[in-house]
C-alpha cells in the first residue's frame, strides 16, 4: 500500500533541507510513496509581494527577481554544475511564469494570485524531483493540476471528488516514488486553482483518499503536535496520541500545525495521520488516528492573533433574533469572514472573526446600515481544550478581557491583545 508524505516549505528552505529531505526518503523507504512538497522555505510570502507589485504596476515586478535568486541560488547548492537538466526546466517555469504576467488582461485579484502563486510550488517540486533523479533515485513527477480538480473559486477552490478520484487512481504509480505539488489544483477551464494557505497538508489528505492509502506523515520542524505553540507559550508539551474528532477541534479553533480541512477525509477512510520531525526522522511524533481522545490528557492552549471583535445592537429596539442573526450571517458569508466566536443575548451579538480577505471595511459599512455596530481590531482569541481553573487562571493573569465563553471541554478567551 502507497503511503504518503507531505513536506512543508521549512523543510525545504535551503539546499541542506533538500538534503534532508532524501535522508528521510533513505530511513524510510523510497518506493510506493507519494510526496508532496510545499513551496521552498517563505516563497508562497514573496509571490504575494509578486502579485501585489504586478496589479499595481501591470508590468513583470522587480520582486520576481528575489524569488529568481532565491531558487537559483538553492540549485546551484545542490547540483554544482550548469549544464543539469534542471536548469532548463525551472528557467522554463519562470519564463511561463513572465509570459503570464506579460499578456495578462484580468485584473481580478483571487484570480492572478492563483496563476502566479502556484509557481512556488511547481519550482520546488521540480527542484527536489531533479536532486532525486540526480541521486539516482528515480521519480514520477507529476502536475497536480492535471489530478485535483476543483471549482473556480481561486484561493480558496473546492474540491470535485470525483473526477479527482479517477484521476489520481488512472495516474499515481502505487509502486514509484512520486512527487506532486501541494496547495494547487485547476478549474473545469484548466485555469491553476489553490487550496487556501497552508494548503498541502489538505492535498496531501485528498491524494491519500483517493489512493486508500495506508497513512500519512507530515514532516515539520517541530517534535509534533504540540498542545500549545510554542512561539506564544513556553512548556509546550507533545502529544503522543490524539482522536480525529479531537485533532479536528483544535485545527478548527486554530492550531497551525494541522491544515483543518485536512483531516475529515482521513477519517472517513480512518487513513492513519502522524506529524514528525523532519531532523530527528526516527522519533514516532503525533498518531491522529481512532481512538483515544488526547494522551497525554493535558489542556491544549491555541491562540489566534490579529482577530477583529464586533459587536452588533438593533437600531430600532427589536431583539437579536432569527431575522436580524440571519442577515448578518449572510453578510458574514458574502465578506468571507471565518466567524470563530458568537455570544448573543436579547438585545446584543458579539463575534469575534478572522478578517482573512480584508474585507472588514466594506462589510462594517453595510452592518452599519442596519445595526449599531463597534468593533476592535487586533484582539487575541484564546482557546483552551480540555481546561482547568489553573490554566484559565494562568491565561488571564495579565491580560484584559474582553470576552469569555465556556463549554464542557472548551474555554474562549478575547483579549485586548
Ligand atoms: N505554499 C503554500 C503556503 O505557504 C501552501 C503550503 O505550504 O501548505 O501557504
Amino acid at each position: 500500500m502507497i503511503k504518503v508524505f507531505k513536506f512543508g516549505g521549512a523543510s525545504v528552505k535551503d539546499a541542506d533541507g533538500v538534503k534532508n529531505l532524501i535522508k528521510v526518503l533513505n530511513e524510510t523507504g523510497n518506493n510506493n510513496k507519494l510526496i508532496v512538497v510545499s513551496a521552498m522555505g517563505k516563497t508562497t510570502n514573496a509571490l504575494e509581494v509578486v502579485v501585489k507589485d504586478y496589479l499595481e504596476s501591470a508590468k513583470v515586478p522587480d520582486s520576481l527577481e528575489i524569488v529568481k535568486d532565491y531558487h537559483r541560488n538553492i540549485i546551484e547548492g545542490l547540483f554544482h554544475s550548469d549544464q543539469a537538466p534542471v536548469w532548463f526546466r525551472i528557467e522554463t517555469l519562470f519564463t511561463e511564469l513572465e509570459n503570464f504576467l506579460e499578456h495578462n488582461k484580468s485584473t481580478q485579484y483571487d484570480f492572478v494570485y492563483d496563476q502566479i502563486v502556484s509557481y512556488g510550488e511547481l519550482i520546488s517540486t521540480t527542484i527536489v524531483s531533479e536532486y532525486l533523479n540526480f541521486q539516482n533515485i528515480p521519480t514520477n513527477w507529476l502536475d497536480a493540476r492535471d489530478l485535483i480538480k476543483t471549482d473556480n473559486t481561486y484561493r480558496d477552490a473546492q474540491v470535485d471528488w470525483n473526477s479527482t478520484q479517477e484521476r489520481i487512481q488512472a495516474t499515481v504509480d502505487p509502486k514509484k516514488l512520486n512527487i506532486i505539488q501541494g496547495f494547487i489544483a485547476s478549474d473545469p477551464n484548466n485555469f491553476t486553482t489553490t487550496l487556501g494557505r497552508e494548503g498541502s497538508d489538505y492535498s496531501a489528505a485528498i491524494m491519500a483518499y483517493c489512493l486508500n492509502a495506508e497513512n500519512v506523515t507530515i514532516w515539520k520542524d517541530v517534535p509534533g503536535v504540540l498542545n500549545a505553540d510554542p512561539r506564544f507559550f513556553s512548556k509546550a508539551q507533545l502529544l503522543n496520541k490524539i482522536s480525529y474528532e479531537e485533532a479536528i477541534e483544535l485545527a478548527f479553533y486554530g492550531a497551525s500545525v494541522i491544515h483543518p480541512k485536512t483531516l475529515q477525509p482521513l477519517q472517513r477512510k480512518e487513513i492513519p495521520l502522524f506529524v514528525r520531525s523532519f531532523l530527528n526522522p526516527s522519533e514516532e511524533g503525533t498518531a491522529v488516528s481512532k481512538g483515544k481522545t488526547i494522551h497525554p490528557e493535558i489542556p491544549c492552549f491555541i491562540v489566534k492573533k490579529d482577530q477583529v471583535l464586533i459587536s452588533l445592537s438593533s437600531l430600532d429596539f427589536s431583539f437579536m433574533v432569527e431575522e436580524n442573526i440571519s442577515e448578518i450571517f449572510r453578510l458574514f458569508h458574502q465578506y468571507q469572514m471565518k466567524v470563530d466566536l458568537i455570544q448573543n443575548s436579547a438585545i446584543s451579538f458579539r463575534v469575534c472573526v478572522d478578517n482573512r480577505f480584508n474585507h472588514l471595511e466594506d462589510l462594517i459599512q453595510h452592518l452599519k446600515a442596519r445595526f449599531k455596530v463597534s468593533y476592535k481590531t487586533g484582539v487575541s482569541l484564546y482557546t483552551i481544550r480540555h481546561f482547568s481553573q489553573q490554566a484559565i487562571d494562568e491565561l488571564e493573569k495579565d491580560k484584559n478581557v474582553l470576552l469569555k465563553q465556556l463549554t464542557q471541554n472548551t474555554v474562549q478567551l478575547v483579549t485586548e491583545n
